[in-house]
């Protein structure tokens, strides 16, 4: 495959490297080629990049109306969709993603510049009832400059869901994207140049965690920090933002469970059970990481599974795979090791998918897997492993599926599937999680629907209209006027 150009930083509208000069190589996760090279940013390049995200706020961004605002998200829309096709191969290869996957996260990415920009003049305040001679005013104010740290797993969703709000919202931004996968978010960021963005209004800063997204979490020209990504990293930035007073957003990671009853519509729940895994190499927050099936379905549902699982293909993105590769042969080491720690304290593997025989050497390949015998107390039950594989547990009733689906750290996302709508309910309402599907399943999906996590899982929500009102804050105006 051909490499790509050297890519830069935007800052001020201007491409430019990094002051330092020194850059770090991307490689392909398919064959472990090297793919491009990324500008090695620090603290020099996160300053440049606030001042100029602090004079568009100043100048010609804040000046502009929530209506220019929205028409300018709403075009950056179209030309997301119009650089449809080279998107989503770009994503493709960057993350190692099968391309129907990366053409999804495209076409997700445009709906947030749709959403938000439909949004923009469509969030007020409102006027609270006070003092006699009196009119208050609680107005919602952007922050001003807001930070966005994000992941490699879903580069382009990830940046539409946070700046798209942000930006909404009348904010100018500054964003940190992941060292490993990031190439979607630059291209965007020079197509909102295109769609008329002042220059200033959207700065992009590559580097490594430790150097720019440091920089950026503990810099004090920000007002506002928004974090997706492991929730170690959560707590480094949360305690570097606290130093300036900064609020953050904390999207983090999960341990989602599925709860399959035996009155479930198998036939509709166990695609998606699969699908909720295999999508993107299991490296999704809301990856559906825990089966719990009632017990006298069991055999049944687990003979079922292992067919599926012993489909599955395993290749590059690009050949349309059902499963790609994982996004570096850190991450597969990670899999690997976690797996074979499980195996030592009993789990099984009950099934693994193939690798294509056209797969690359050198790929970071890890093939679904769906495990069994796994004690919940064990790592895998608990943590995430941010790879294709399927934890199996029964439970018998719903007092003892509710403590399992609430027995981890996290509270990200959970699906229920019954046909008894009470159950669903009372489960609905006793798990712990940001997000609870029944008879249904949207592993990252929906632009609006409120999207956040309880527990470990983090703190304030993105997407939907909660996402943009997150980018703003109350100025209370309250006017004594006899
Ligand atoms: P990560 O925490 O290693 O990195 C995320 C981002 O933080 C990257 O841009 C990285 O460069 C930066 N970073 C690393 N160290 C930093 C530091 N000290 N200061 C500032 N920034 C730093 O996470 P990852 O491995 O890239 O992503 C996987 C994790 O993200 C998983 O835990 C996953 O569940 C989570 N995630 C959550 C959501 C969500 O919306 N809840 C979505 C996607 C991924």
């Amino acid at each position: 495959m051909t490499v790509l150009a050297p890519q830069l930083n935007l800052i001020a509208g201007e491409h430019s490297p990094a002051a330092s000069g020194l850059t770090l190589d991307v490689l392909d996760p398919s064959d472990g080629s090297p793919l491009t090279t990324l500008p090695r940013s620090d603290a020099r390049d996160v300053d440049a990049a606030v001042a100029a995200a602090r004079g568009a706020f100043r100048g010609a961004w804040g000046r502009c109306t929530a209506t220019e605002r929205g028409r300018v998200l709403s075009r950056l829309a179209a030309l997301i969709l119009q650089h449809h096709a080279e998107l989503a191969e770009l994503e493709s290869r960057d993350t190692g993603k099968p391309i129907a996957q990366a053409r999804v996260d495209i076409n997700a990415c445009a709906r947030y510049f749709e959403y938000y920009g439909g949004a923009a003049d469509k969030l007020h305040g409102e006027s609270i009832p006070y003092a006699a001679g009196s009119t208050v005013i609680a107005m919602r104010v952007p922050h001003g400059v807001t930070g966005h740290i994000i992941p490699w797993n879903y580069p382009a969703q990830i940046f539409g869901r946070t700046v798209g709000g942000a930006l909404a919202a009348g904010n100018a931004c500054v964003v940190k994207p992941a060292e490993d996968a990031c190439l979607t978010p630059l291209r965007i960021s020079a197509l909102a140049l295109e769609a008329g963005l002042p220059p200033g209004a959207l700065n992009v800063v590559c580097g490594l965690g430790a150097e720019a997204g440091a920089a950026l979490a503990g810099h004090p020209g920000i007002n506002h920090l928004s974090f997706t990504g492991s929730p170690g990293t959560g707590t480094a930035v949360s305690q570097a933002a606290a130093v300036n007073h900064v609020p953050v957003t904390l999207e983090l990671g999960g341990k989602s469970p599925q709860l399959l009853f035996a009155d479930a519509d198998l036939e509709a729940a166990l695609p998606v059970v699969v699908n909720a895994i295999v999508q993107n190499a299991g490296q999704t927050c809301a990856a559906g990481s825990r089966v719990l099936i009632e017990r006298s379905i069991y055999p049944q549902v687990v003979a079922r599974l292992v067919e599926r699982f012993a489909a599955l293909t395993t290749g590059r993105g690009l050949d349309g795979p059902d499963c790609g590769p994982l996004i570096s042969r850190r991450q597969l080491h990670r899999v690997q090791e976690k797996v074979a720690t499980a195996g030592s304290l009993g789990a099984q593997v009950l099934a693994q998918g193939r690798l294509r025989d056209d797969a690359p050497a050198g790929g970071f390949w890890f093939p679904p897997m769906l495990m069994g015998n796994v004690d919940p107390a064990s790592a895998l039950a608990q943590e995430e492993v941010f790879g294709p594989v399927l934890a199996a547990f029964a439970f018998d009733g719903e007092d003892e599926a509710a403590e399992l689906a609430n027995a981890t750290p996290y509270g990200l996302t959970a699906a229920v599937w019954t046909r008894d709508g009470g159950r669903a309910l009372r489960l609905a309402q006793r798990i712990e999680a940001g997000q609870v599907f029944v008879n249904n399943y949207g592993a990252g999906g929906g632009i609006e629907l409120p999207f956040g996590g309880m527990k470990h899982s983090g703190h304030g929500r993105e997407k939907a209209f909660e996402g943009l009102r997150s980018f703003t804050t109350i100025k209370t105006i309250a006017i004594q006027h006899g």
